[in-house]
């Protein structure tokens, strides 16, 4: 089996892989360096020791019958050079495997796709392709992250596009963009940037986006996707914001899923 730096465990969850109790694996290291990172430990995990993939292993065939699935993320998970065989593993046990990414790996998507590794995908797609570097600190991944954004929308059964927002990185003209570019997908989430910590100070000191910036986005995308949602929202909206009504069908009549509580 080639080598999995695994880095962290977690035995149960029950919000992290949509439909599923699941356990969760955490690897280490990460081939970008996004500004609102709150993950600077796992990026940079080289003082962080290695779990050993055996025992990881035999904890989750200890718990088969009480969870369904895995969650594996990071980090990034597909800089890994032992991820498909560490996926092969944990299907053989019998369970269903949420591949979070960052989507700079496309060769590694499609041939997890191809195996049929992944009942569940859900892939950052950090910024409007022309802002990528701006945000994820590093040059050059757009066309690796367009590839696989078009993999997941023609050949992924069960897969979300996400996009973790703050003022001093995202506008709303940026969340239309990004609509714009992966329009038709299935899923998109919006998610509020979480303010305990990120790899540039600025962001941590600068006030995160309020309601108001979800509701102008969702008036401006809805229609664009399946179902759209935001996740951690701030605070809970105005009782007199009567958004089932608004959003419910996308112009061609599609059934749109909007879920703006907390
Ligand atoms: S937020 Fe960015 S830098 Fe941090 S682990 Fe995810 S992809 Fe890597």
């Amino acid at each position: 089996m080639n080598r999995c730096r695994i880095k962290g465990f977690q035995g149960t969850s029950l919000i992290d892989y949509p439909g599923r109790i699941a356990s969760i694996i955490f690897t280490g290291g990460c081939n970008l360096r996004c500004r609102y990172c709150y993950n600077g430990s796992l990026i940079d995990s080289s003082e962080l020791p290695d779990i050993d993939t055996a025992d990881v292993l035999s904890q989750l065939k200890l718990r088969r019958g009480f969870i369904e699935g895995v969650v594996i993320t990071g980090g990034e998970p597909t800089v890994q050079p032992g991820i498909i065989d560490i996926m092969r593993a944990i299907r053989r046990i019998g369970l269903d495997i949420k591949l979070d990414t960052n989507g700079t790996n496309p060769d590694v998507i499609e041939w997890v796709i191809e195996e049929n590794l992944a009942e569940y995908i859900a892939m950052d797609y950090k910024a409007p392709l022309a802002r990528y570097e701006s945000v994820t600190g590093v040059a050059g991944v757009e066309d690796r992250i367009f590839a696989s954004a078009q993999l997941l929308m023609k050949r992924a059964l069960r897969y979300e596009f996400r996009t973790t927002v703050h003022p001093l990185t995202h506008s709303l003209e940026d969340i239309e963009t990004i609509a714009f570019e992966i329009s038709g997908a299935r899923a998109y989430f919006l998610q509020q940037y979480h303010s305990f910590g990120s790899l540039d100070q600025a962001l941590t000191e600068t006030p995160a986006f309020e309601n108001d910036f979800f509701i102008a986005a969702a008036e401006r995308i809805t229609g664009s996707f399946n179902t759209f949602s935001v996740r951690n929202l701030p605070a809970p909206m105005p009782s007199e914001f009567d958004y089932t009504t608004a959003y419910t069908q996308s112009p061609d009549q599609t059934p749109v899923s909007i879920n703006l509580n907390r």
